[in-house]
């Protein structure tokens, strides 16, 4: 039986919604059990958290001094420790797994599964590759701890509702001092976080300044929307670095994307092919984010969005 440990993504006493949507994926494996390890300085809040998703079994609190920060130098030989008792090992494909699994995977010497986008099978799974224009299967040796990420754009967060045993583990591994925190800088926009937020509103090249980029930042806010942008925006310095959306910037899977001034180049439509609904304004009825969109409109952005804000009050 496939027993799965998933390592919790949290920031501020809260949980990460990628935490649930590494258990959905674990789920879809039949019969495994499934455990959720905190490594926090105090993990409590986060802990009784996690006991409320469906389909977990046990929360394990590793509270300790150095966990304070989510290093993943420092995380990496407790989560192999604690993967001394599971099959699987599972962490998000978000910037917070893809530093930490793989060192993990070191550690316990075997090779690192990333982005996990199906299962097919307890060792056995589909994921993207050639920038997601083809998916393979791919098979893992079942005589080996399977350590894995989990591409969160491509499974629901697993419902709450659950009522799992929540219980402090002591684990004792050499936590390495070469690296130490000094300080976190986070750009405070107020707006719903990018990765997870329901909507989304993005802007491209088109939008020619940073200053002209306000009108993007004017719709998602009647939109109560998360704001990304293409790199060839964030290359021009109309957006900053982190709202960047595509295959090396941020995949995202939001309900609604709505896409402006951006001509849809495949590397963008990477980040964005788990989106429900996309809207596309273009003034090019050829760009090929039409091909893509479900909703589409012909003009120019700096007379339709004005247009659009006004209808939406
Ligand atoms: P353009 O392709 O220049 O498109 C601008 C669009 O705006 C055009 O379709 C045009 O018709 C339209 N337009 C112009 N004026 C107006 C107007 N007034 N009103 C309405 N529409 C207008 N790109 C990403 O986005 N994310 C990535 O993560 C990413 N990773 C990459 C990785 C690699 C290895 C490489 C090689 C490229 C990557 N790119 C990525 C770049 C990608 O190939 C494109 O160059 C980029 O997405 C283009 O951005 P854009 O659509 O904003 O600009």
């Amino acid at each position: 039986m496939a027993k799965i440990l998933i390592v919790a993504e949290h920031a501020g006493g809260k949980l990460n919604p990628s935490t649930a949507k590494c258990v959905a994926c674990a789920s879809k494996i039949d019969g495994a059990q499934i455990d959720i390890a905190v490594f926090a300085a105090d993990g409590a809040a986060v802990a009784a958290e996690a006991a409320k998703i469906q389909g977990v079994k046990t929360v394990l609190t590793v509270n300790n001094a150095a966990n304070a920060e989510p290093l993943a130098a420092v995380l990496a030989p407790q989560v192999a420790a604690v993967a001394a008792n599971y099959t699987h090992v599972f962490g998000p494909s978000t910037t917070f797994g893809k530093d930490l699994m793989p060192r993990v995977a070191a550690l316990l010497g075997v090779g690192q599964l990333s982005d996990i986008a199906a299962v097919e099978g307890a060792y056995k799974f589909r994921r993207p590759v050639y920038a997601g224009n083809a998916i393979i299967s791919v098979e893992a040796p079942q005589d080996k701890k399977l350590v894995a990420t989990v591409r969160t754009a491509s499974f629901q967060a697993a419902p709450q509702g659950g009522s799992a045993a929540v219980e402090a583990a002591n684990v004792s591994a050499s936590l390495p001092s070469h690296t130490r925190f000094v300080s976190r800088s986070a750009a405070a926009t107020g707006r719903p976080d990018l990765q997870t937020a329901p909507r989304v509103v993005s802007g491209g090249r088109a939008l020619g300044s940073a200053d002209n980029f306000k009108i993007i930042f004017g719709l998602a806010d009647k939109l109560n929307a998360g704001v990304g942008a293409s790199r060839a925006a964030v290359d021009a310095g109309y957006a900053a670095n982190e709202l960047q959306v595509g295959q090396t910037g941020k995949i995202i899977a939001p309900e609604l994307y709505v896409a402006i001034g951006i001509s849809g180049a495949i590397q963008h439509l990477t980040g964005i092919k788990d989106a429900r609904t996309i809207v596309a304004i273009n003034k090019d009825s050829e760009a090929p984010i039409f091909e893509v969109a479900d909703i589409g409109l012909v003009g120019d952005l700096f007379t339709v969005v004005p247009e659009l804000e006004k209808a939406l009050g």
